[in-house]
């Protein structure tokens, strides 16, 4: 997808710091962190958002999940983590390709909003 950041640094041609990849996701760790361990996990397919998932594509999204145990664990995550999928501008998505925050390594606010 042209002028999707997200696009961009799966394909490498915007330098990220890689946390898991195969061959149908990428992880990589926030530029700016909310938190002290903030990974972001993306389908290599662009999908703009949760909104954009359907029968044809929601595959990927559980393969994201089963992943992400082991992603969290391998960044050291043994207290528990967060997951967070901001979707539309309610939500404040900035990057419109569908990503899951996985944050962790601290107490967390018990407040989602
Ligand atoms: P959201 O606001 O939910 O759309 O999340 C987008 C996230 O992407 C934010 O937490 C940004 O800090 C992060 N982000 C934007 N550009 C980059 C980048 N080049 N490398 C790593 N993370 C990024
Ligand atoms: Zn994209």
């Amino acid at each position: 997808m042209d002028n999707c950041i997200f696009c961009k640094i799966i394909a490498g041609d915007i330098p990220s710091k890689k946390a898991y990849e195969d061959d149908k996701i990428f992880a990589f760790y926030d530029i700016a962190p909310q938190a002290p361990v903030h990974i972001l996990v993306i389908p290599k397919e662009h999908i703009a958002s949760v909104d954009g998932i359907n029968d044809s594509n929601s595959g990927i999204v559980a393969h994201i999940f089963e992943c992400i145990p082991r992603i969290a664990a391998d960044a050291g995550l043994t207290n528990g983590f967060r997951i967070v999928s901001n979707c539309g501008d309610d939500a404040c998505q900035s990057v419109k390709h569908l990503h899951f925050h996985i944050l962790g390594g601290k107490q967390l606010n018990g407040e989602m909003a």
